[in-house]
C-alpha cells in the first residue's frame, strides 16, 4: 500500500523541481495530487476543420505542418509561429517564450492541436497550444483529454504527465472510505477507480462512472459535515418575545404601507421572536425590495420587549445610512440609537460602549466593529446582520454571542437557490421578500461596446446632469488589490474630469479612503452636491439614493452578473425613469450572452441562476466563502439530482448513527474531520 501522506517530492517521477512547482498548486503530498482534479474535460474526438474554427473558442484541429519560424522582436520575448494546414484552410500556432518547440516540429508532419482560437478576418492563430505527435506517435491521442486548474507556469502536459506516472504505479490502491452499503446502494464506483478514471479516462464511459462517484461523495462529506457540526444547535431556547401594540404606532407612522411581501416576511419573523424557540431566520429580498423597514421594525418589537437589538452591516456608509432612517423613524418611539464604526474617535467609542453595557442604547448599528471584543450588551435579544454575504459565518456568530441565545435573522440581496441555503445554513428559516414597493420604474440597461464610451458620457450623463439628476460611474474590477484599484479609480476622475465634465462636480469613492472620507463623500453625493460620483464596487451594497439615475459601468464584462445586478440597485430608486448603461471591452462570445442577459432581465433571481451557471458556484457565494470546504467537481446546479440523493443519504445516516461512530461509518468520518479540518471552529459556531 502506497501512503498517501508521502510528500510530492518523494514521489517516483517527480522530484524536487516539478514538486516546487506543484507546491504552489497547493500539491504538497500524494493525497493531494490525487485529489487536484480536472476542472473540465475536453472531448478531443470532435475535431475541428480550420474552416470552422471560430474566435475566442478551444479547440481541436488535425493538421499538417507547413513551416515554422521564429523571431525575437524584442528582448526577453521570442516567439515561434508553426505554419499548419488542413483540407479548409491555413491557421498559425504561435508559441511565446518556447523558442526549444521550433525543433520539434518537422514540416510534413502530422499534429493534433488544443488551442485557444484567435480569429480576425482570414488570419486564425491558435495559442497556449498542446500539440501531441500523431506521425511519431499515433498511439498517443487521450480522447477525453481532463483539464487542470492551471497557475504558476505548470502546463497542463505537466500534472497530465505526472499523474500517468503516478497513476501507473501498480503498488497504487488507493483505499475505500465510503460504506459498502453506500456504494452498493448507489452503485458507485470504488474511490481507487474513480480516482484513476477521473485524471486519465480510458472513455467516455468510465469518466462518467468516476465523476458520479466523487460527486456523490463530495455532496455527502458536505452535507454529513454539517449535520456532525450543527448537532445539538437545533434545540436552542431562545427568548420569547410578548406581543406589543406599539408596533402598530411605528407601522402608521411610516410614509408608506408595506408591501404584501413586506408584510409576510414581518410576520414570518415576529412569529419565530414570540415563540421560545431561538430564531434563525433568513430574509432575501432583491434589491431595492424595501429590507430595511423590515429589519427596523423587528428591532422595534425587540426594544418594546424590553431588550436591545443590534444591526451590523458590512461597510460604514451603509452603516449610517441605516442609523439616519431607524433613528428618524424610532427615535420620536423613545427608542435610542448609536452607531459604532471605526472612524469614531476613542472617546466617542468609549462612551458608546459604556452605554450599550449599561443599556443606555436600545440599538446599536454599526460595521464589524460591532463583533469587538469590548462590545458588550446587557440584553441583546435580536441580532441582524444586513447583506450577509460579505460576512463569513464566524463573523456572523460572534456577534449572537454577546447575548443569550438571541434571535438571528440575516438579510441578503443575492438570492440564494433553496437547496444552497439548505446546505450551507441547514436548519435556518427563509422568509422571501418577492415584491417591489409600487412606483418603481424597471431600470432600463443598455449594453454598448466600448467604440461608444465617449458618446455615451457626453449626451447620457449631460442630459441626465442637466434635468437635476446624478450618476454614477462605477470602474473597473481590479481583482489584484484595493490599492491598484483606487489608483485606476482616481486615474479615471482625472480623466473624465479632463475630457469630458470639466464644468461639472465629480467625486470619488474607494475602498483605499478612510471612513469618514467616504461618509463626507456620500454625504455630499447625497446632498447634490456631486453630480457624478466615481465609485469602485464599494458602491455595490444598499447605498440609497433616489436622485441618481444613471449607472456607467466601465468593463462590465470583468464584473459577475449578480454583482452587476447589485450595482445597478443603486439607481431606479426613486420615481424618475433610470438607466443603466454597461460599457464593455470584449467580443467575445460569452460576454455578449453576459450582457444580454442584464440587458432582458431585472430579475435577480435569475440573473443569479445565470451567474452560478456560469461561474459555479464555488466562486460566487460558494461554499470557500463560508468556511466550508470547497466542491471541487460537484456543481449543484449540474448535479441537482445527485445533491439531493446525498443529501437523503446523510440525513437517514445520521438519524441511524447520529455521530458516525459505527465500525462501517468511521473510516468516512475520518475524511469529513479531515476536509472539514479548516472550518471545524467556524462551523461549530454558528
Ligand atoms: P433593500 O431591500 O435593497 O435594502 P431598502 O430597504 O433600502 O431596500 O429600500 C429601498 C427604498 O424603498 C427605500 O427608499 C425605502 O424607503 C423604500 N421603501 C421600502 N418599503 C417601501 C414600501 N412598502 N413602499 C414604498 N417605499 C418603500
Ligand atoms: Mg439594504
Amino acid at each position: 500500500m502506497v501512503d498517501l501522506n508521502k510528500y510530492v517530492q518523494y514521489v517516483k517521477g517527480i522530484g524536487p523541481k516539478r514538486a516546487e512547482k506543484l507546491n504552489k498548486l497547493n500539491i504538497f503530498n500524494l493525497k493531494d495530487l490525487l485529489y487536484y482534479f480536472p476542472r473540465q474535460f475536453e472531448d478531443r474526438n470532435n475535431l475541428k476543420k480550420i474552416i470552422q474554427l471560430e474566435n475566442d473558442e478551444k479547440a481541436t484541429i488535425k493538421v499538417m505542418i507547413v513551416g515554422v519560424s521564429a523571431s525575437s522582436p524584442r528582448k526577453g520575448l521570442s516567439i515561434t509561429k508553426v505554419d499548419v494546414r488542413d483540407e479548409t484552410g491555413y491557421a498559425k500556432l504561435v508559441f511565446f517564450n518556447q523558442a526549444y518547440v521550433k525543433n520539434a516540429f518537422k514540416p510534413g508532419d502530422t499534429i493534433l492541436v488544443f488551442g485557444k482560437i484567435k480569429k480576425e478576418f482570414k488570419n486564425i492563430e491558435l495559442s497556449s497550444c498542446e500539440v501531441e505527435h500523431l506521425t511519431n506517435d499515433p498511439k498517443n491521442t487521450c480522447k477525453v483529454m481532463p483539464i487542470y486548474p492551471l497557475t504558476y507556469g505548470v502546463t497542463n502536459k505537466e500534472i497530465m504527465g505526472i499523474l500517468k506516472t503516478v497513476l501507473s504505479d501498480k503498488e497504487l490502491k488507493i483505499q475505500e472510505y465510503l460504506p459498502t452499503k453506500i456504494i452498493e446502494k448507489y452503485k458507485l464506483c470504488s474511490i481507487d477507480y474513480a480516482i484513476k478514471n477521473i485524471h486519465c479516462p480510458t472513455s467516455k464511459e468510465s469518466l462518467k462512472i468516476a465523476l458520479y462517484r466523487i460527486v456523490f461523495e463530495e455532496f455527502l462529506i458536505l452535507q454529513l459535515g454539517l449535520f456532525l457540526f450543527k448537532n445539538g444547535v437545533d434545540e436552542v431556547c431562545g427568548i420569547k418575545f410578548e406581543e406589543d401594540k406599539k408596533l402598530d404606532d411605528v407601522l402608521k407612522s411610516l410614509p408608506f404601507k408595506l408591501t404584501g411581501a413586506q408584510d409576510r416576511a414581518l410576520h414570518e419573523i415576529i412569529d419565530d421572536m414570540e415563540c421560545n424557540k431561538a430564531m434563525n431566520r433568513l430574509v432575501q429580498g432583491d434589491v431595492g425590495s424595501g429590507k430595511t423597514v423590515v429589519a427596523l421594525l423587528s428591532l422595534a418589537h425587540c426594544v418594546f420587549n424590553g431588550y436591545q437589538g443590534a444591526l451590523m452591516a458590512p461597510t460604514e456608509i451603509l452603516a449610517e445610512q441605516h442609523y439616519i432612517s431607524l433613528t428618524e423613524t424610532l427615535e420620536p418611539f423613545g427608542i435610542n440609537i448609536e452607531l459604532l464604526v471605526g472612524s469614531l474617535t476613542k472617546k466617542q467609542k468609549e462612551s458608546v460602549l459604556q452605554r450599550v453595557k449599561n443599556k443606555e442604547i436600545d440599538i446599536l448599528i454599526g460595521t464589524h466593529a460591532l463583533i469587538e471584543d469590548k462590545v458588550e450588551f446587557k440584553d441583546l435579544g435580536l441580532v441582524i446582520t444586513d447583506e450577509q454575504h460579505r460576512f463569513g459565518v464566524r463573523q456572523r456568530s460572534k456577534l449572537s454571542e454577546k447575548g443569550e441565545n438571541p434571535d438571528i435573522l440575516v438579510m441578503t440581496a443575492t438570492p440564494i437557490p433553496r437547496t444552497l441555503a439548505l446546505i450551507l445554513y441547514g436548519d435556518l428559516d427563509i422568509s422571501i421578500i418577492d415584491e417591489l414597493p409600487p412606483g418603481r420604474q424597471p431600470i432600463e440597461t443598455i449594453a454598448i461596446d466600448k467604440a461608444k464610451r465617449e458618446k455615451a458620457y457626453n449626451s447620457l450623463v449631460r442630459k441626465e446632469v442637466e434635468q437635476g439628476r446624478q450618476v454614477y460611474i462605477v470602474c473597473p474590477l481590479v481583482e489584484e488589490s484595493e490599492a491598484i484599484e483606487a489608483k485606476a479609480a482616481v486615474e479615471l476622475v482625472e480623466e473624465l474630469k479632463l475630457e469630458y465634465f470639466s464644468d461639472l462636480r465629480v467625486g470619488l469613492l474607494h475602498g483605499k479612503m478612510k471612513g469618514s472620507e467616504k461618509d463626507s463623500i456620500m454625504k455630499s453625493f447625497k446632498n447634490k452636491e456631486i453630480d457624478i460620483l466615481v465609485s469602485t464596487t464599494v458602491i455595490e451594497v444598499g447605498v440609497n439614493v433616489p436622485n441618481a439615475t444613471l449607472m456607467i459601468i466601465e468593463n462590465a464584462e470583468r464584473f459577475g452578473l449578480a454583482q452587476l445586478h447589485q450595482l445597478r440597485g443603486r439607481v431606479g430608486r426613486g420615481s424618475h425613469k433610470s438607466y443603466c448603461i454597461l460599457i464593455y471591452a470584449s467580443k467575445s462570445e460569452v460576454c455578449r450572452q453576459r450582457m444580454s442577459i442584464m440587458e432582458e432581465t431585472n430579475d435577480g433571481f435569475k440573473i443569479s441562476e445565470k451567474d452560478l451557471e456560469i461561474r459555479g458556484p464555488g466562486e460566487f457565494f460558494g461554499t470557500r466563502q463560508h468556511g466550508l470546504p470547497e466542491l471541487k467537481v460537484a456543481n449543484i446546479f449540474k448535479h441537482m439530482k445527485i445533491l439531493k440523493l446525498a443529501q437523503q443519504e446523510a440525513r437517514y445516516m445520521v438519524s441511524e448513527d447520529c455521530k458516525l461512530q459505527n465500525f462501517e461509518n468511521k473510516m468516512l468520518k475520518k475524511e469529513i474531520m479531515d476536509k472539514f479540518e479548516h472550518s471545524i471552529k467556524e462551523i461549530s459556531l454558528n
